[in-house]
């Protein structure tokens, strides 16, 4: 269930004529886009979101969308915890032609409807801020033997040796 100030529905304009700021948790299991992680659906999410007019009148939405998923590794095949955060930034816009008109640095939220679910939000932004492979820092076991990949075997002590694989995973 959503707590705090967490409504089912955000009216954008409204809110963010009105600069309202929206701020609860709420759980995995509560947005179906998250269903298929069936191990983290009673893991928090924590939407802190503020609407606000900028300087040049336009309308934004800006905060945070954070949660934990237990998802798989990609070297053991065992559990590992992710923490999730979304950082949102995003100027309303009403056309295709206000999009394009936006200077390139900011991300414009096409608005369909006004009335938009808030699961809709918090579905995209944190599937977006997914990792692409999740990895232990450490796994807890040993490899299996004959698994070839010699090269992490030799490098498990070295912390920069993870981070190397990990942000080579990345690209
Ligand atoms: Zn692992």
């Amino acid at each position: 269930m959503f707590s705090g100030q967490l409504l089912p529905y955000l009216d954008l304009r409204k809110f963010s004529d009105q600069e309202r700021v929206i701020e609860g948790e709420a759980q995995v299991e509560d947005f179906p886009r998250l269903r298929e992680y069936r191990d983290s659906l009673d893991q928090p999410v924590r939407v802190a979101l503020a609407f606000c007019r900028d300087d040049d009148g336009r309308r934004r939405l800006q905060g945070h969308i954070q949660t934990r998923l237990i998802l798989v590794c990609q070297r053991c095949l065992e559990p590992v915890e992710q923490d999730i955060t979304a950082a949102v930034d995003l100027v309303l816009v009403w056309s295709e032609g206000q999009a394009k008109a936006l200077p390139a640095e900011l991300e414009p939220l096409l608005v369909v409807d006004d009335r938009m679910p808030l699961s809709d939000l918090v579905e995209e932004e944190l599937l977006l801020a997914m990792p692409l492979v999740a990895l232990h820092d450490q796994c807890p076991r040993p490899l299996p033997d004959g698994s070839g990949e010699r090269e992490e075997d030799t490098d498990s002590d070295n912390p920069f040796a993870v981070l190397a694989h990990l942000k080579g995973r990345r690209k």
